[in-house]
Parts: C-alpha cells; sequence; structure tokens
C-alpha cells in the first residue's frame, strides 16, 4: 500500500489529500500540521475550512484511508510520498521584505523531513513556491539526509476555493514537473499513477522542475491580470458612458479571448494572486529583469487602485462625508462560497471607509465576528511601506465603529447606504423593497460586484452604483 504524508492541513492540504483518499482507495493517506485546533476540527463534525462538497468527501474517508493527525513525524517516517503544503506568505521583514515569499515554514518541514526519514521518498512542493525552490529544498535534504535518497517533484495546485472539490475532481490539468534522471523520472511516474486514478491521462503534463514551479507563478499572475485588466476598463466604461457587462461580453466571445474571468468587481482577493505577484516582481528584480518587474506590478496597482476608487465613489455619491452614517456591508469573504477572507477587497474598502469616520454593519453567511475584528485591525498594504500585516495603534482602534450582525436586513436597518462586497447567491434574492422600507432616504446601493438587478432597485427608490456603468444609468 502506498503511503502518502501531507505537511500542512490547509485550504490546499485538506481537500487535495481528502479527494487524492476518496479516489485512490488502496492508498493510505495522513494529513498532519502542528496547529492542533486545526486537526482537531478536520476530525470533528465542523471542519476548518468551508468547501462546497468537501464535508461528504472527508466523511466517505476519514478514519478508512484518509487520517488527520498533529504526530508530524511518525506520520513522515512512514510515508513513501511526502507531500509539503505548508503556507508561504509574503515576507514581511528583512530582505525581500513585503515582496519575496517567505519559505521558513518550508525550510522547517524539508529539515524536518531529512531528519526523521529513514527510507527514501519522494517530496513533491504542493505550496506555491519561487522558481528554483526545488534546488534549494534539494540541499537541505541532501546535506541533512545521512544518506537517504530524496527525489524533488514541482506539483502546484491550481484549485479555487469556492470551487475546489469540483477542480479536483475535474481538473483542467495536472502539473507535475521532475528532474530529467532516471530516478527523476521515476518519481514523476509514481506520482502520475496517483492521480492516473481519476485524471485522464492527457490532462497530466510533465515538464522539468523549473516549467512547474513558474507555471504556477504565471497562471496566478494571467489569471489577476484578466481582473485588472476588465477593472481599469469599467473606470473607463464609467466615464464614458459604456457598460463594462456588455463590453465584456463582446470581448469574450472572441474564441482567442474567452468569456471566463472577465467580470469586472471591486477588485480581487484571496491569499494567492497579490502574494504571487509580488513573488513574481521581486523574481524578476532579481534576474535583472526591471521592466518585466515593472509590467506585473501594474496589475497590482490597478486592483489596488480599483478599491480606493469605489471608496471614493460611496464617500463622494453620499455627500463627500460618510462621518456618523451607518453603511451595511454585504459580504466580507474575498469570493462566494468561502469563508476565507486573506486580502478580501472588503478590508480596505471598510478600513477607507472608517477612515472617513464611517459606521459599519457587516454581514457574511460564512465569515466569524472574530475574524471580521481582527482582519479590520490590520494596516493597509503599502508599496512605500510594505511591511502591511501591522497591528494598527491601539488609539485607530475601529471596534467601536464596527458591527457584525447575523442577516442582510439587520445589517441595511437605518443604513444609509449598503455596499456588497461578496457575490453570495442569497444576494441577488433579498427583499429590497423591505430594505429600503428600513434604511435612511435617500438610500444609495454600491454593488461591487455586479450582483443586483439595478434597474429594479432604482424602480423601488434606490440611487444605484455598479461597477462600470455610469451611476445614472
Ligand atoms: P494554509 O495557511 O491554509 O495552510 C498551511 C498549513 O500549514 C497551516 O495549517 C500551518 O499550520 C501548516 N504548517 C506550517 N508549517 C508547518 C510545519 N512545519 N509542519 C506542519 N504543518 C505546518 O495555506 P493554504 O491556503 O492551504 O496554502 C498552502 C500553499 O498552497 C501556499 O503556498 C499557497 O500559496 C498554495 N495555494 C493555495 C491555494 C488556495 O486557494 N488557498 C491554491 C493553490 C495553491
Amino acid at each position: 500500500m502506498v503511503k502518502i504524508c501531507c505537511i500542512g492541513a490547509g485550504y490546499v492540504g485538506g481537500p487535495t489529500m481528502a479527494v487524492i483518499a476518496l479516489k485512490c482507495p488502496s492508498v493510505q493517506v495522513a494529513v498532519v500540521d502542528i496547529a492542533q485546533k486545526r486537526i482537531e476540527a478536520w476530525n470533528s463534525d465542523k471542519l476548518p475550512i468551508y468547501e462546497p462538497g468537501l464535508d461528504d468527501v472527508v466523511k466517505q474517508c476519514r478514519g478508512k484511508n484518509l487520517f488527520f493527525s498533529t504526530e508530524v513525524e511518525k506520520h513522515v517516517a512512514e510515508a513513501d510520498i511526502v507531500f509539503v503544503s505548508v503556507n508561504t506568505p509574503t515576507k514581511t521583514t528583512g530582505l525581500g521584505a513585503g515582496k519575496a515569499a517567505d519559505l521558513t515554514y518550508w525550510e522547517s518541514a524539508a529539515r524536518m523531513i531529512a531528519d526523521v526519514s529513514k527510507s527514501s521518498k519522494i517530496v513533491v512542493e504542493k505550496s506555491t513556491v519561487p522558481v528554483k525552490t526545488a534546488e534549494a529544498i534539494e540541499k537541505i535534504l541532501t546535506h541533512n539526509s545521512k544518506g537517504i535518497k530524496f527525489q524533488i517533484l514541482s506539483n502546484p495546485e491550481f484549485l479555487a476555493e469556492g470551487t475546489a472539490i469540483q477542480d479536483l475532481f475535474n481538473p483542467d490539468r495536472v502539473l507535475i514537473g521532475g528532474r530529467e534522471t532516471p530516478e527523476g523520472q521515476n518519481a514523476i511516474k509514481a506520482l502520475k499513477d496517483v492521480y492516473a486514478h481519476w485524471v485522464p491521462e492527457d490532462r497530466i503534463l510533465t515538464t522539468n522542475l523549473w516549467s512547474a514551479e513558474l507555471s504556477k507563478l504565471a497562471a496566478n499572475a494571467f489569471l489577476a491580470q484578466r481582473i485588472s485588466s476588465v477593472n481599469a476598463m469599467s473606470a473607463l466604461c464609467e466615464a464614458t458612458g459604456a457598460n463594462v457587462i456588455e463590453v465584456s461580453y463582446a470581448v469574450g466571445k472572441d474564441t482567442r479571448i474567452g468569456p471566463k474571468f472577465l467580470n469586472a468587481s471591486v477588485g480581487f482577493g484571496g491569499s494567492c494572486f497579490q502574494k504571487d505577484i509580488l513573488n513574481l516582481v521581486y523574481i524578476c528584480e532579481c534576474n535583472g529583469l526591471p521592466e518585466v518587474a515593472e509590467y506585473w506590478k501594474q496589475v497590482i496597482k490597478i486592483n489596488d487602485y480599483q478599491k480606493n476608487r469605489f471608496v471614493n465613489r460611496v464617500v463622494a455619491s453620499m455627500f463627500n462625508t460618510v462621518a456618523k452614517k451607518k453603511i451595511a456591508i454585504l459580504g466580507f469573504a474575498f469570493k462566494k462560497d468561502t469563508g476565507d477572507t486573506r486580502e478580501t477587497p472588503a478590508i480596505d474598502v471598510c478600513k477607507g471607509l472608517l477612515g472617513d469616520k464611517a459606521e459599519l454593519s457587516i454581514y457574511d453567511p460564512q465569515v466569524t465576528e472574530d475574524q471580521i475584528h481582527k482582519d479590520l485591525a490590520l494596516s493597509k498594504f503599502d508599496w512605500d511601506h510594505p511591511l502591511h500585516l501591522q497591528p494598527m495603534s491601539a488609539s485607530s482602534s475601529t471596534e467601536k465603529q464596527v458591527t457584525v450582525v447575523g442577516d442582510a436586513y439587520e445589517a441595511a436597518k437605518g443604513a444609509h447606504g449598503l455596499c456588497i462586497m461578496t457575490e453570495w447567491d442569497e444576494f441577488k434574492t433579498l427583499d429590497y423593497k423591505k430594505i429600503f422600507d428600513n434604511m435612511q432616504k435617500p438610500a444609495f446601493v454600491f454593488d461591487g460586484r455586479n450582483v443586483v438587478n439595478a434597474d429594479q432597485l432604482r424602480e423601488i427608490g434606490f440611487i444605484v452604483f455598479s461597477i462600470g456603468k455610469p451611476l445614472d444609468a
């Protein structure tokens, strides 16, 4: 029986390993983490992450061939294949701070693997890492291994939160990069055999290590760039009377471009896009390619611009001040069908409004009150002072200005304005007449995701702003 161990039971490690366990009944899978609470949650009825379909997959295999454990060393020692799916956030201090990937979690995992291994293993990079990380990992493993042989593979994960299970069941592609030596090719084959249980052969791509590592950064950069492109266009639409939904549709009909990922919005979020582009920028700079670095920087700059534009629109529309005005924030997660708030645009928008002394009433179906308060206590990303994620000073504490409530109607009660920050399906079917009747007048809606029917809302009496459309359209 092949034994797999995955270090890191997060948004990637948990779902990917659950699907491998489900699809490969002959493989034993252990997902290990140093975070005891997270492991306890994986072993309970309330999983640590919300992901449609995940509960069902975990229930089918947990205790059979899928195990969650804090006994990291024991499971690593027993495994034939060790996936490493630890977090690789942006460095906050030292060389490359604000851009480079922080590989300390990866390095300590690699040192531990070398330390506890008594048999040869395949070590798989599942985390998103800078190109050439495998070279560093190889050095750490071989210099600490007491003669044990390791093969490193790059197998980046392309799942999207909110559709992770669907993406894992039916991936566009599985990418495996390895050394071109016979040992490297054998390792690639061993991992291919795992995926071949359910992924068609023509969707399993094999490349050299550096292509696989760089492909993940490139894919995220291209995806984020599409969003920034359409968002840049949305600003021009608002200025000229064009409608970004019509423009995106027309552009996306070109088969060379395609219709996906062309929705204008308040901006992209999530733990990956910004982090991976910053990392790409850093790698370009380190490789003497400042022009290429500048090109990718623009993707993030437009994203920041879009969030600022949204805040400015809210404040300007509400007679140039939101001081002491209640504003309902519908949705806080960075996208629908997840409770993840990492880098969500809602954070920057809320902070912008709080900076103008608004009082916020926030509702999200999956994000907890604690998480929202925690997120709003962190300072904003800043190119000039890239040490973001520093706690704000006590005097700028926003707790008194923020209330977290249990539904959209409560959030909107008595509010002057309503901002839709996440495209949760339930926001499409709210009783907006009831909401309007309970709001201050004039009642404003600022739709950061283009989810409401603006014409219907205007008939009710709302003043509506939708991204990429003129205010009075
Ligand atoms: P996460 O923070 O949810 O999970 C990482 C886990 O690793 C944490 O639970 C942490 O406790 C654990 N960990 C860290 N060091 C450890 C160690 N030495 N031993 C044991 N456990 C350790 O992160 P995530 O969202 O799952 O992302 C993991 C990686 O996958 C990142 O590199 C990310 O860029 C990449 N990725 C994420 C997504 C996504 O949608 N979240 C998609 C594709 C790729």
